[in-house]
């Protein structure tokens, strides 16, 4: 028998609404939920293959442990929450709370109170060696913040912009920045006057809608953000006024992007100067514009530099919302701040604590991820013995070997999961778990990540609440991802405190909470009471939350710094940087990475049918294939300083000569050999974790890597 229901997409966090029809129990299809603001009805090609990955013929339906034969073994789930807590309770004594460490990856997303329930049972064993795939994707944006300074009035809101500037980012892929149906909210904006400048190496689908594109080198990205600041600042489009009573360093600035002239600018980056200035009129034209900087930003080796000059050009265009806008991160399920139209002074990248490898040290973005297998590979006291991993790292972080090397070695490696994923392989532990439809949730966990990121969630109140719509199948042994955390704890002798939303301790009885009665835990204070949000099934705006942007306080005296010493300098090491292209030089290719929004990047990767395409080829400009004498559907060698692989030539005239664009997701497990043709090219591969890495974040080169390409 047909039936539908109401939910939200959880497998990215723009949370589409969608409805589900399901036949006999079982999901058939997606669709979106016209019926809820803000979407239209989108989805895209992933959201609608949850039907696929809920029927996933190699869905686990029962925990696994790895025996003396190296081989998983079915165990019940109960023996082995009661051996984890056992092997970490010894380590604990034996070895200490930083012997034990946590991976938030992509796992969080889809059990949003996940992370709440990690968190507390982290504080309950005292570790603070929580990891975050946050400080391999953008850390550089709370770096950036936490060095220029936070304005507490918020962000100007996309659909009040007259101007746009994305620089390294493609939301009508990504879904970050304009994250509900954003080919659409770009489409009615561009309609509505605004103008949209995209600074990318790559003619992505967002700025194929572009006024003006700059299509940079792979890198260039630094001094064409230093060379519009410049050119702002040189046709006096500064606001004055703001400036005077906000910020601090103007005059240190305009001397560090002095070197950044438009000639310049357009010989480094290959663009054209009259483009550059163009993309200056309009910003210094526009009375409120929207600055977003991507993933693309992050990855090439200036991540932190590239935010903060996005942050400087807001400033000194003035481009925050003043008293008497709207605020758009108006509390619904998380906490109400108040916000003001003051700064509020930078604190500082890093906390004070530190890893034990590379003097890496913790920053407000959190550990280096980067350096967790060396934490685990290194000897001595401290060491990492324990990892709980709440994603598929295998096959999402860069240097794969390094990774599965960590991996190996370690004494206990746990993996709550649905699928038995490259990670999982190497697990100690691999805990079955439910499936998205299997469990409820709510919207919290995108509007918490908005206030760390201002790309994400929505810029009114907005909130969903999905019950569980299925019961896991019979005869199955499945706990919710958080219940491991709890049981562990409990089994450790450890009860977790869970938190609500406004920080106070929320008390449970003796006997296990089910999930809602944790998701109402969890969200105690929050704006909007959670009942009200669960009579809405299908999403809803609640504009009685929406706050709007107080004043100044009289008393104010914190100011935002446009002029970060260590910022500036970094900002003249790219000035003296010898720039031009050396035909001689074998690596003179720059590999850059590719949106696929048909994978889920290191998840459901093997779910079959999941992808559009068995394997990601590698796009070069025709130009490029002529010169190398390569055809299309080829196989090629891509080789970096570190490594070597093999992919399927494909040929893409909307690319500069001289890059290489492949996505990530694809190919073999470190372990085993890539087959470009059947499974893909592993780029993770090309890649080192310490080498070649930020100095505050960690975050290693991802994008713009130096390549050399020849016939396989
Ligand atoms: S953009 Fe796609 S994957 Fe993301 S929530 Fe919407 S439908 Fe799901």
């Amino acid at each position: 028998m047909m039936k539908t229901a109401s939910t939200f997409c959880r497998l990215c966090t723009a949370s589409c609404p969608t409805t589900i029809e399901f036949n006999e129990g079982l999901p058939v299809r997606v669709m979106g939920d016209r019926s809820t603001p803000l979407y239209g009805g989108y989805t895209c090609v992933k959201g609608r293959s949850l039907p696929k990955i809920h029927l996933n013929p190699d869905r686990l339906l029962f925990s696994l442990k790895k025996e003396a034969d190296g081989r998983h073994h079915r165990i019940g789930t109960d023996q082995a929450i009661t051996e984890i807590g056992n092997k970490l309770s010894r380590l604990l004594e034996e070895h200490g709370p930083r012997s034990i460490a946590l991976y938030y990856g992509n796992s969080v997303v889809p059990y949003p109170v996940l992370s709440s329930v990690a968190a507390s049972f982290m504080n309950a064993i005292g570790s603070p060696m929580s990891f975050s795939a946050a400080t391999l994707d953008q850390p550089g944006l709370p770096i950036a913040n936490a060095l220029h300074g936070k304005w507490l009035g918020g962000r100007i809101a996309s659909a009040e912009a007259d101007a746009a500037l994305i620089v390294g980012g493609n939301p009508v892929i990504s879904k970050q920045y304009l994250s509900q149906n954003p080919a659409r909210q770009l489409k009615d904006g561009v309609n509505a006057g605004m103008k949209l400048i995209v600074i990318d190496p790559r003619s992505t689908e967002t700025a194929r809608r572009a006024h003006i594109h700059l299509q940079i080198r792979p890198g260039e990205d630094v001094s064409v953000l230093a060379g519009l600041v410049r050119l702002l600042i040189a046709d006096g489009a500064i606001d004055q006024a703001f400036l005077a009573e906000n910020v601090d360093g103007f005059d240190q600035l305009a001397r560090a992007v002095e070197p950044f002239n438009p000639q310049y600018v357009a010989a480094r980056a290959g663009i054209s100067a009259d483009d550059l200035h163009e993309a200056a009129r309009i910003l210094g034209e526009a009375r409120k514009a929207y600055i977003a900087g991507g993933t693309g930003i992050s990855m090439t080796g200036h991540g932190n530099l590239c935010f903060y000059l996005l942050l400087c050009l807001q400033s000194i265009r003035g481009f925050w919302p003043r008293a008497g806008d709207m605020f758009t991160a108006s509390a619904v399920l998380t906490a109400k701040v108040e916000p003001k139209a003051q700064p509020l002074a930078p604190w500082g990248a890093f906390t004070g604590a530190s890893l034990r490898v590379r003097d890496l040290k913790q920053s407000v973005a959190g550990f280096p991820t980067s350096g967790l297998p060396e934490e685990i590979l290194t000897p001595g006291e401290g060491r990492i013995r324990a990892l709980i991993c709440l994603g598929n790292p295998l096959a999402a972080w860069p240097d794969s070997a390094l990774a599965h090397e960590a991996m190996s070695k370690l004494e206990l490696l746990v993996i709550p999961n649905v699928e038995f994923s490259e990670t999982a392989r190497l697990a100690h532990y691999v805990l079955a778990t439910k499936q998205i439809l299997e469990t409820p949730a709510t919207t919290q966990l995108v509007e918490i990540t908005k206030n760390l990121h201002h790309g994400y969630g929505w810029d009114v109140p907005y909130a969903q609440y999905t019950p569980a719509l299925l019961d896991p199948p019979a005869e199955s042994d499945l706990i919710e991802e958080w219940q491991l955390f709890y049981r562990v704890a409990r089994e450790m002798g450890r009860p977790l405190q869970l938190f609500g939303v406004d920080g106070t301790p929320s008390q449970y009885g003796d006997g296990e909470p089910s999930s809602d009665e944790v998701i109402d835990l969890v969200l105690r204070g929050s704006g909007v009471p959670l009942d009200e949000v669960r009579r809405h099934p299908t999403g809803k705006i609640y504009r009685s939350a929406q706050q709007i942007v107080g004043p100044r306080d009289p008393d104010c005296r914190d100011r935002l710094n446009i002029a970060d010493a260590f910022m500036l300098e970094e900002l003249a090491g790219v000035a003296a940087e010898s720039v031009g292209a050396d035909d001689r030089d074998p690596y003179r290719f720059r590999l850059i990475t590719r949106r696929n929004d048909a994978i889920v990047n290191s998840m459901h990767r093997r779910v079959p049918g999941i992808h559009k395409m068995r394997y990601n080829p590698a796009y070069m400009a025709p130009d490029d294939l002529d010169r190398l004498g390569l055809q299309p559907g080829s196989l090629i060698s891509i080789r970096s300083r570190y490594g070597e692989v093999k992919a399927v030539l494909a040929s893409d005239d909307t690319l500069r000569p001289g890059v290489v664009s492949i996505s990530h997701g694809y190919g073999a497990a470190p372990e085993e050999d890539d087959d470009p043709f059947a499974v893909g090219t592993n780029v993770n591969r090309l890649l080192r974790m310490d080498v070649d890495h930020d100095p505050i974040s960690g975050i290693p080169r991802m994008g713009a890597v130096a390549v050399a390409v020849a016939a396989a």
